[in-house]
Parts: structure tokens; C-alpha cells; sequence
């Protein structure tokens, strides 16, 4: 597809300036990419969105593998998540090869539960040396068995102690965070994952809102029921307390509803200009909010859709405020309304 006639299809002359950032990921190998190389997972854990998806399991095939290759060499990091559990992939230490080898700048951040680990401490070794960034999604520590059903608590500890051993031996730049979604099974956890974060000697904390998949989800929403959005600020508090003190950083996603409710001006998303997450059966979404499909690797190029109609009508809204589909609902542009972080599927009708 010709990328100068697709920018000169927009009228507006902010739109066009702006339009030609379209092509930044390519100039600039700035391009957020990520992939699931499979939609397999070992778990069922409650939050997560494939408990609510009827959708078949699938590993990525060849074909398409070969063409998330293609687009590596313009990406800055590779996220491996999107749904299904990256280490339920096939091959997955070849690949991680294959990708390294047309990109040995690009960081790679693998997102997973860490059970898999469990297959030895030289399997868990030989991925962590070609990956940048371990988030090992922990998601509590009494609520645990709770969440990662069915996984065991006394298992996912065996998996932080084989870390603990192996990190020595990892480069000096690998970057290790522990993640907890937050819901009201696990809001009293908060701070204890510092604690956890501390003895295993994790970097950073992720403390993120659960988006809702399902209605049945609704009543663990922190933000459907201010009294336990309150009490889940409270343990943020200490936890950053604490975090300060063991200096580990934390990325707090959740108080950013409270800091929003006074500001005048909406953020632009830039998701539309560098972000582009590949599923395991190749659809491609313009960002990880589940409903931005934007084309299918299976049956067109990169190229084809990163310079597409649909692609462009979220640039485009983005650019005006007359926001399209799902940024018109989404939390990135309004925090402050709870129903944002409702995530139910439904038909992009693309
Ligand atoms: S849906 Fe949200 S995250 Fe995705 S592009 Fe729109 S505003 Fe950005």
C-alpha cells in the first residue's frame, strides 16, 4: 500500500502533519509490538480474560510467525502476552532466537505466571538470558490460590526461589517486576507483594485496575464501589511506603482515577502510532484493550495494515476527540469513569 497517497486521503491539515508520524515506527524502529505466540495457558485464572472467551485455543503457525519477523526489525520492544501463556509456547527458546537474530536491539518483555518454570532451573535459564524483562504476574499471595486457579502457592514459591537463584547469572541490565491486578479478592495483598518483591529481589511493582471481562466480574471492580476503591488507596499508601524504603519502583495504575478527576484537558493516545499487538491466530489490534482490530496477518501484510483504513480512523479520532469505537470507552482517555474499564467483546464489525 502506497503510504503518501494514504496520508494525502486526509483533508485536515493537523491530520496530515500528524498522519506522517505513521511512519515512525519504520523509520524509527519505535514500534511497541506484542505478540502471543500462543493462546494456550496452563492456568484459568478468574480476571483473566480467556476464562470469558469462547474463542479456541491456538499456537501461532509458522506463516504467520514468519511474518511477525518481518515486522520485528521496526520494533523497539516486543511484549510476549496478549493472552495465552508465552511459555506454553512451541519452540519457544528457538524463536526467541530467531527474533533476537533479525533484532538484537529490541527489548523483550515476557509477560507469564512463571508455573511453567517449574520444568527446570537450565529451561527457565535459557529463556531469561534472551529475554530483557521478566513481569511475572503474581496477582496476590493469600488471595493467590484464589486468582491463579488452579496453580499452588507452595508452586509459584518454589518458581520465585529458582529466580532468586538463577538472576545472579542474568546480565546486570535484566530488568525483573511482579505484578498484581487489583480486584477485592486481593486489595489487602497490595502491600505484601513489596515485602515479596523485597525477598525475592524484584526491581520494580506493577499495581494494576482489573478490567472487567464479564459481568460476573462487576463486583470485583475497585472501582464499582468507592468504599473499597478508598480502602484499595490505603494500601497503596503503604506500599509505596514501603517500596520507597526497599527501593523498588513501583507503577501505581490505579490512583491515576483519583489525580484525572481535575484535569481540564484529555491525554492524545499515541497507541495508534507505535502500538501493535499481533494474537496467536495473526488478527492484528491496534493496542492490548482486546476490541481494536485492525486486520489479520493471516491474510494481509504489515504494511496493509498498519497504513489501513482502520488504522487510520483511530489516528484520525484520536487527532479530534471525535474518538473511534473502543477509544470512545476506554480508560486510557477516561480514568475517571468506571465503566471504561469494562472490556466486554464484542463485534468490531470490521
Ligand atoms: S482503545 Fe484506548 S489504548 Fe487503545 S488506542 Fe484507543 S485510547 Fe488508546
Amino acid at each position: 500500500m502506497d503510504k503518501e497517497n494514504n496520508s494525502t486521503e486526509i483533508s485536515d491539515n493537523t491530520i496530515t502533519q500528524e498522519n506522517k508520524l505513521n511512519s515512525l515506527p519504520i523509520k524509527n524502529n519505535c514500534l511497541q509490538l506484542a505478540v502471543a505466540l500462543t493462546s494456550h495457558c496452563n492456568l484459568n485464572c478468574y480476571m483473566c480474560s480467556r476464562r470469558y472467551n469462547k474463542s479456541k485455543n491456538k499456537h501461532m503457525s509458522d506463516e504467520v510467525f514468519e511474518k511477525v519477523l518481518k515486522i520485528i526489525p521496526y520494533a523497539k520492544t516486543l511484549s510476549l502476552r496478549a493472552s495465552g501463556e508465552p511459555l506454553m509456547t512451541r519452540n519457544l527458546v528457538n524463536k526467541l532466537k530467531q527474533i533476537k537474530s533479525v533484532n538484537p536491539d529490541i527489548d523483550i518483555n515476557l509477560t507469564t505466571n512463571g508455573i511453567a518454570f517449574l520444568r527446570g532451573y537450565r529451561y527457565m535459564y535459557n529463556v531469561l538470558k534472551l529475554i530483557d524483562n521478566l513481569f511475572l504476574s503474581i496477582n496476590g499471595i493469600r488471595s493467590y490460590e484464589k486468582i491463579m486457579i488452579p496453580a499452588k502457592w507452595k508452586k509459584i514459591k518454589k518458581v520465585l526461589k529458582m529466580f532468586h537463584v538463577i538472576q545472579h547469572n542474568l546480565p546486570a541490565k535484566f530488568n525483573s517486576l511482579l505484578g498484581i491486578v487489583v480486584m477485592r479478592k486481593n486489595f489487602r495483598d497490595i502491600p505484601n507483594i513489596i515485602e515479596l518483591a523485597r525477598k525475592y529481589n524484584f526491581h520494580q511493582v506493577s499495581i494494576k485496575p482489573m478490567w472487567i471481562h464479564d459481568k460476573s466480574l462487576l463486583n470485583e471492580s475497585i472501582y464499582h464501589d468507592e468504599k473499597l476503591y478508598q480502602k484499595v488507596l490505603g494500601k497503596i499508601k503503604i506500599a509505596k511506603l514501603k517500596a520507597k524504603k526497599y527501593h523498588i519502583k513501583i507503577h501505581d495504575l490505579v490512583s491515576i482515577k483519583a489525580k484525572v478527576n481535575n484535569r481540564k484537558n484529555r491525554i492524545i493516545c499515541r497507541e495508534p502510532w507505535q502500538s501493535l499487538v499481533v494474537k496467536a491466530d495473526g488478527k492484528a489490534l491496534l493496542c492490548c484493550t482486546r476490541n481494536t482490530l485492525i486486520g489479520d496477518l493471516s491474510s494481509q501484510t504489515f504494511e496493509e495494515i498498519w497504513y489501513g483504513k482502520e488504522s487510520d480512523n483511530y489516528r484520525k479520532g484520536m487527532l479530534t476527540n471525535k474518538y473511534y469505537k473502543e477509544c470512545l470507552k476506554c480508560n486510557k482517555i477516561f480514568p475517571e469513569i468506571k465503566d471504561s474499564y469494562i472490556k466486554i467483546k464484542y463485534d468490531t464489525g470490521l
